[in-house]
């Protein structure tokens, strides 16, 4: 775990250590300006000054290390795609199809299972969709920094054409840097008309790769499944082109999709691991909770020993709820995994207690 010394932290924050340790000793933190403190608390500590602090790694440098100078080998991992758009456009219906259409029958059992997102296998490579179509989660899990979404499908209806949610979406998906694939949606209408979709988005900077521009336009219609095949194929091209990889040996990190309380099972997390591999028995935080690995399923309620980059498992063995966005991380042992997490929480509990503060004040300016 990445700690630093209150000298050294206040050297960077252009501070005099007394006034860091003074900071510390009002959170109830008594150190000495030779004490290390750990990342959260810099964190935090550097939150109150306006600084930002980067953390490289929080627990294991030596796998981001060995990482980067190539002695891990990289492997492809399947892309992880969100589905936006205008309301009523067909975003579920296209979740829905593309899920029928490539889970052999029977599998379900009858009970569709939902946990919140759900992987494809397609001849050609997996596809990993998150089933919360919406700019809500997808600018929670932003500004989360849970940036875990490679590709955004904008799917237009036809007959609808742009509306303004779809420019929200494309100006989310530009901000956050993810390209965007365009589902011309509902063409089987009879007054659908993909056309004007095409030259609406184009002046928006989407430029179809059949105008000579680089955006890949494919025409579907989710009601009737066609298409879909098609868009797979578009969405696994361009995956190829961001070349996504993943270091497989590692202890997994992941983030929270989702978590409920299952009748009978407890806590449930959805999480999606985006590096290393994650298995049962393994200990770790998710957000500020820590738990033990009991059980691993998949999209499908399939019993699993591992899971391994951009898969959503569900994962049971939680002492609490985390909230969507939140880190998953294994750690080496139990115990580390309890420290991180009663860390966090009275960390937490600073920063619930800041902000009442923080109100109060503002409050009292309001009256003078
Ligand atoms: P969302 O709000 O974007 O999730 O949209 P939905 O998936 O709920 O779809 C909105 C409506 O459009 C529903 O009544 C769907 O049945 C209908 N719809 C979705 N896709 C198609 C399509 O390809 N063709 C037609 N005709 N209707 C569609
Ligand atoms: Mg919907």
């Amino acid at each position: 775990m990445e700690t630093i010394s209150v000298s050294e932290l206040a050297r960077k924050m252009n501070l005099k250590a007394s006034e860091l340790i003074g900071k510390l000793m009002g959170m109830g933190m008594m150190v000495t300006m030779n004490q290390s403190i750990d990342a959260d608390t810099a964190t935090i500590l550097a939150s109150e000054y306006d600084c930002t602090v980067h953390i490289v790694s929080l627990y294991d440098e030596t796998v981001i290390e060995s990482e980067s100078d190539g002695s891990v080998e990289l492997l492809h991992r399947p892309p992880v795609v969100t589905i936006m758009g205008h309301v009523d456009h067909g975003k579920t219906k296209t979740l829905d199809a593309i899920r029928s259409a490539n889970v052999a029958a029977g599998e379900f059992g009858g009970i569709t299972q939902h946990i919140g997102a759900y992987t494809v296998e397609t001849g050609k490579g997996k596809v990993t969709f998150l089933d919360t179509p919406g700019h809500e989660a997808f600018t929670m899990m932003r500004a989360r920094g849970a940036e875990i979404t490679d590709i955004v499908v904008l799917v237009v209806a036809a007959d609808d054409g742009v509306m303004p949610q779809t420019i929200e979406a494309i100006n989310h998906a530009k901000d956050a840097k993810v390209p965007i694939i365009v589902a011309v949606n509902k063409i089987d209408k009879p007054e659908a008309n993909p056309d004007k979709v095409m030259t609406q988005l184009s002046e928006r900077g989407l430029i179809p790769e059949a105008w000579g521009g680089d955006t890949i336009f494919v025409p579907i219609s989710a009601l009737q499944k066609v298409g879909l095949d098609t868009l797979l194929d578009a969405i696994l091209l361009q995956a190829e082109v961001l070349e996504l990889t993943a270091n497989y040996e590692c202890r997994a990190e992941g983030k929270v999709i989702e978590s409920r309380i299952d009748h009978g099972r407890g806590i449930v997390a959805t999480i999606i691991v985006e590096r290393g591999t994650l298995r049962t028995g393994d200990s770790y935080v998710a957000g500020v909770f820590s738990g033990r690995v009991r059980a691993i399923f998949n999209d499908r309620g399939e019993k699993l020993e591992e899971a391994t980059p951009s898969m959503p498992v569900e994962i049971l063995g939680l002492e609490g709820m985390p909230n969507a966005g939140d880190p998953f991380q294994v750690t080496e042992t139990e115990r580390i995994a309890r420290q991180i997490s009663s860390k966090r929480q009275e960390l937490k509990r600073f920063e619930n207690s800041r902000n009442i503060k923080k109100v109060t004040l503002d409050n009292l300016y309001d009256t003078i």
